[in-house]
């Protein structure tokens, strides 16, 4: 079969490494004329894991990222707003908190030798022909035809609308900007950490390990949140005076700090909550964030996508199956594992990135007492894992 594959994302890579490996004819399309990493840091959770490792990356990306066994929260005043514990899924159980240019180089060094075709520069803007798709790129270039489209061009997706053209995109208010700084003696290790003030603020620290530039030392990345509105102003104001600011509401931050040169070594993060309904239309299907971005609140979007490009692979893999009913099954397949995590990101980021204190009132006296209760306890470490899920798991994704 000849797939066209729309975006060199880490949804896109994985989805290109899972067909190719099937024997497929892979043909990659990214928009850049260099693919690169957006963003600093992200955690892999079991199920991005066992993804990577049915794509046979998985030790490459353990040997360079690093162990996550807990998230702890805390607000100004060190109460414990978070805290789930991967042990609380599984006895051993953990994520990996990976640098994002690790996890791009490792999918990306792996396309070649599957025999995937990549064309860089050919950002897609049409798509004709929709059961044996032909792609259009923004200087006019004909891609195609393919007997199978993916679209995995994230969450500002082009071609969703085309797609799903009743889709809705709509952009969060709030979102984060992040660095990475290193972590000489490894202080941050073993936990995701995070303080919080009311719902405005979110400070976070998350070990990721080495970074893709030969690092000796162990790396970290530290995000702030703020209204999108706010970033103009945030790259422009006085990064001495907001330095300040954070050291004050986590003073143990200082050190990582004073790495930072100026806001622009900030990296701005947006992202936006997708609701497309079905996700495919004859012959193209859409998979990662151009299907269902959400926020990061819960740190499961590279892990969905992940998990999406495999279990791809799997229901493209099926002799005798046509596209448009291998899609069908994909969908039905993957729908309940994604809704739960949509609903829940969807649910809980106010509590996390909103203004006033209503949504703080709210964490502070029915979330975070609810979240210790027995039982609660379980189900949100199997949320936090990216485990939770309704129905079967297949064989390729279990974790
Ligand atoms: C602040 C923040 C923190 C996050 N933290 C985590 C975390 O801890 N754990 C986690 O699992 N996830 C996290 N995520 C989410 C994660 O980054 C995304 O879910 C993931 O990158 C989605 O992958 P994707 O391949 O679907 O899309 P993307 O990674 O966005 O890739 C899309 C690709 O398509 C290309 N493209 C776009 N348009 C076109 C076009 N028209 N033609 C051709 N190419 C095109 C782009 O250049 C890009 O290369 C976070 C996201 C944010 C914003």
């Amino acid at each position: 079969m000849k797939v066209g594959i729309v975006g060199c994302g880490v949804g896109g890579m994985a989805a290109a490494l899972a067909l190719a490996r099937r024997g497929h004819e892979v043909t990659l399309l990214e928009a850049f004329d260099a693919p690169r990493p957006l963003g600093s840091g992200l955690l892999l959770q079991p199920t991005g894991l066992k993804a990577l490792g049915a794509l046979g990356l998985e030790t490459m990306i353990r040997e360079r990222g690093a162990r996550v066994d807990r998230l702890d929260g805390r607000d100004l005043a060190g109460r414990k707003v978070l805290d789930v514990d991967y042990a609380d899924w599984r006895a051993g159980g953990h994520g990996i908190g990976i640098h994002r240019g690790v996890l791009f180089d490792t999918l990306y060094g792996a396309l070649t030798p599957a025999g995937v075709v990549l064309r860089t520069g050919a950002r897609i803007v049409g798509l004709h022909e929709p059961h044996r798709p032909l792609l259009e790129d923004d200087k006019g270039r004909a891609h195609g035809p393919f007997d199978l489209v993916v679209v995995a061009d994230g969450s500002a997706s082009a071609l969703r609308p085309l797609v799903r053209p009743r889709s809705r995109a709509r952009p969060y208010p709030w979102g984060a900007v992040w660095a990475n700084a290193p972590d000489p003696g490894g202080q941050w290790s073993g936990a995701l950490r995070q303080v919080y003030d009311r719902a405005e603020v979110m400070i976070g620290v998350l070990p990721v390990g080495r970074g893709p530039n030969g690092e000796t030392e162990p790396q970290v990345s530290l995000f702030w949140s703020l209204p999108v509105s706010d970033m103009d102003a945030f790259e422009a104001g006085d990064f001495e005076a907001w330095k300040a600011r954070v050291r004050t509401l986590w003073p143990a931050v200082a050190s990582l700090l004073e790495t930072l040169p100026g806001p622009r070594a900030m990296a701005r993060a947006v992202y936006r909550d997708v609701w497309v309904g079905r996700w495919s239309r004859d012959a193209t299907l859409l998979i990662g964030d151009a299907a269902h971005g959400t926020s990061p609140q819960l740190g499961q979007g590279a892990n969905l996508a992940l998990v999406d490009a495999v279990e791809l692979g799997e229901h493209f893999g099926v002799a005798g199956l046509s596209v448009p009913r291998a899609a069908a099954v994909y969908e039905s397949s993957r729908r309940w594992h994604v809704m739960i995590y949509q609903f829940v990101s969807w649910a809980m980021t106010p509590l996390f990135q909103s203004h006033g204190g209503f949504w703080a009132g709210v964490r502070r006296w029915l979330f975070t007492p609810l979240s210790r209760a027995p039982g609660i306890r379980q189900l949100g470490a199997a949320i936090l894992t990216g485990t939770a899920r309704l129905g079967r798991w297949p064989d390729a994704t279990r974790p």
